[in-house]
């Protein structure tokens, strides 16, 4: 890709952020542009960032300093008559999924769909056919087919997460942000909906950031891993570049890696463990 074709792709353009609570620095960005279609994978321990990452695409958040700019626009600074279908391009996946407990599988999928159909849907008390019959065929897509009068709470972990993942293919979502979506599920399941996300979303090419915990699935299912250490990105690359030695470092950091090695040369230095004396 060249420079002026990679420029006019990208989705997320995030230029000198940082992120501030009180007195932490919870995240500090120089340059991380995202490209079309990239399936993008956050890897970091607890407290790196990555859900403040999310935070700041999904425009929950404000940087306190720099420029954060999402589909052409800063998420978190929309205009009340853009906010409803900007914020409907941008969906959100997390943990827990927010799905409507009490409401059925298709109500929450057809939920997605608001930001088009609002007005219709207070007006008319309904949905347009057409948004059920996209509504089926995502779940169909998805293998929830014949449980969409279900109501959500009757579901198990893993069907949830399809009726979440459905819920923003029905938003017609440019960018997809999934925040540890499968930290809920076994190793099994979590594969599965993974695979799952990353078939529905290429096929659309929709733009998928995922923070996970587990390299090995970021390995399997991205195009470009980020590594983050205390807010600061310290691996951008393919996931093949992902080498022993960079997972250690986004999850040891630069300088425990530096003191584990000397403490490791030391004890193979007999001269260095008298000196150390
Ligand atoms: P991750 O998702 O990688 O676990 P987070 O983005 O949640 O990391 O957190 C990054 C840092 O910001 C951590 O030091 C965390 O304690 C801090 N933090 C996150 N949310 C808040 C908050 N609402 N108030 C204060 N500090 C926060
Ligand atoms: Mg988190």
């Amino acid at each position: 890709m060249d420079s002026s074709s990679s420029e006019r792709d990208a989705v997320v353009r995030i230029d000198n952020a940082s992120v501030v609570y009180g007195e932490t620095t919870a995240l500090q960005l120089d340059r991380l542009y995202i490209y079309r279609g990239e399936r993008v994978f956050v890897l970091g321990k607890s407290g790196s960032g990555k859900t403040t990452l999310a935070r700041l695409l999904k425009g929950r958040l404000k940087p306190a300093t720099g420029s954060v700019r999402v589909l052409d626009c800063d998420p978190a600074s929309l205009a009340r008559s853009t906010r409803r279908s900007i914020q409907s391009r941008i969906a959100m996946i997390d943990q827990e999924f927010f799905l409507v407990p009490r409401l059925s599988v298709i109500g929450n999928v057809l939920n997605g769909s608001l930001g088009r159909v609002k007005g219709w849907k207070s007006l008319f008390g309904g949905y347009p056919t057409a948004e059920w019959q996209k509504a089926e065929s995502i779940l169909r897509e998805v293998d929830l087919e014949g449980l969409g009068n279900r109501r959500v709470d009757t579901l198990s972990g893993g069907q949830r997460q399809r009726a979440a993942i459905a819920r923003a293919l029905m938003q017609d979502a440019e960018i997809i942000l999934a925040d540890e979506p499968v930290s809920n599920l076994d190793p099994e399941l979590a594969e599965d909906a993974l695979e799952l996300l990353v078939q529905c979303t290429e096929r659309r090419h929709v733009t998928l950031v995922v923070n996970l915990h587990q390299p090995r699935l970021a390995r399997r299912f991205a195009t470009r891993v980020l590594g983050l250490y205390q807010g600061k990105n310290v691996f951008d690359g393919p996931p093949a570049d992902l080498s022993e030695t960079g997972e250690e470092f986004i999850y040891l950091g630069e300088e425990e890696i530096a003191r584990k090695e000397n403490s490791e040369q030391s004890a193979h230095d007999p001269s260095s463990r008298t000196m150390a004396k």
